[in-house]
């Protein structure tokens, strides 16, 4: 299969005959610093690739447009082709992360309403924070993408809310199909959203892997079982 692009830790594939379609195949291995850290653990792709899938069909089931159109195996989504807007939306209910680092804000505290921030999805300029007007400057436009992302936040809280989980934040990509019509792309799995224990600190995303805290594929299993039985 002709390879189309390879990220850090998924690569994209064309599949044969099927121009309007890619195979995203998950890999074990997970990154931080921007790839200045790398492991390999073991059923890590899969694990990934099944939560996406169930995430993905969740959404698709509550009117959400996602590139979702089934697996392939355990470890690649087959999916819409799209071009991938080059921002990445975060959506934060808590603070943590970038957002501790660079404000006054402490960890932990609520952010209500929650917020959607846009980042420039560039590694060699280390993804910088970008603002509304700026990428409106870029030439896109972020209303439609504010608003479902504050969709899916809304979904994705009632959820993780059902497993004892506080959706902490999430990063979200969008794409254009070639009608220009707007869908969810990229994957949805604790390897871009943090997830805390109800009323806790207790993770189970991969800031376990960011901190060295512990085995991420074993709480990446935890999410996906419970996932499986309330999504
Ligand atoms: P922060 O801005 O606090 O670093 O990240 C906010 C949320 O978006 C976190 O859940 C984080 O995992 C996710 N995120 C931000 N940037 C990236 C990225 O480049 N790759 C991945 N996988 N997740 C990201």
């Amino acid at each position: 299969m002709n390879e189309i692009l390879s990220g850090k830790v998924k690569t994209v594939y064309d599949v044969p005959g099927e121009a309007d379609k890619v195979l995203i195949k998950f890999h074990d291995k997970v990154t931080a610093w921007n790839g200045k850290r790398v492991e390999f653990p073991e059923e890590k792709g899969k694990v990934c690739c099944l939560i996406s899938a169930v995430l993905f069909e969740k959404l698709e089931k509550l009117g959400i447009r996602t590139h979702f159109l089934g697996t392939e195996g355990f470890d690649a989504l087959l999916c819409r082709k799209l071009t991938i807007i080059p921002v990445e939306v975060i959506v934060r209910n808590i603070a943590a992360g970038s957002i501790v680092k660079t404000t006054t804000l402490i960890e932990g505290t609520l952010i209500q309403p929650p917020i959607v921030e846009y980042f420039l999805k560039d590694d060699a300029k280390d993804d910088p924070l970008l603002t509304y007007d700026r990428v409106r400057l870029m030439g896109i436009d972020p209303a439609p993408m504010k608003e479902r992302a504050l969709e899916i936040n809304y979904h994705l809280q009632s959820l993780f809310t059902l497993m004892g989980i506080d959706l902490v934040d999430f990063k979200l990509e969008f794409g254009y199909d070639v009608h220009g019509d707007l869908y969810l792309a990229d994957e949805m799995s604790p390897d871009n959203m943090r997830l805390w224990k109800r009323g806790t600190k207790e993770r189970f995303d991969k800031d376990l892997f960011r901190k060295d805290e512990g085995d991420i594929v074993k709480a990446y299993k935890y999410i996906l079982e419970n996932l499986r039985r309330f999504a």
